[in-house]
């Protein structure tokens, strides 16, 4: 997507800190941390939130987790407790329309729900 934000991050013509990069996924430290850790794991692939997610992409869905898991230990939240959230649509909290997870530990995270 041309305008897309994340997409511009995937094409690297937006900086980010990326901590983790694959072929399929690509994470990097959110620009306005809400915790210690705070990363956001995204699909390469434009999706625009949950809503996107079908047959033909549950695969890559399963691949975020995994990797997600894998900065969890890479960063030693995981250990003590970490939150994965994703927004969707306006009046979810969504404000960048590309599927993104938000994993966020190294402290003690408030219940919302
Ligand atoms: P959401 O409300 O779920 O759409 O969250 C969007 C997140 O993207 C927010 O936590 C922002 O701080 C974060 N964000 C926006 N622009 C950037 C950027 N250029 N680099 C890293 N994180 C960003």
């Amino acid at each position: 997507m041309e305008d897309c934000i994340f997409c511009k991050i995937v094409r690297k013509e937006i900086p980010s800190q990326v901590v983790y990069e694959d072929d399929r996924v690509l994470a990097f430290k959110d620009i306005n941390p809400l915790a210690p850790v705070h990363i956001l794991i995204i699909p390469k692939e434009h999706l625009t939130n949950v809503l996107d997610i079908h047959e033909d992409n549950v695969d890559l869905i399963g691949h975020i987790h995994l990797v997600a898991n894998k900065i969890a230990r890479d960063t030693g939240i995981a250990e003590k407790g970490f939150r994965i959230v994703t927004n969707c649509n306006k009046e979810g909290g969504q404000i960048i329309f590309h599927l993104h997870y938000h994993l966020i530990g190294g402290e003690e995270l408030r219940n919302f729900a």
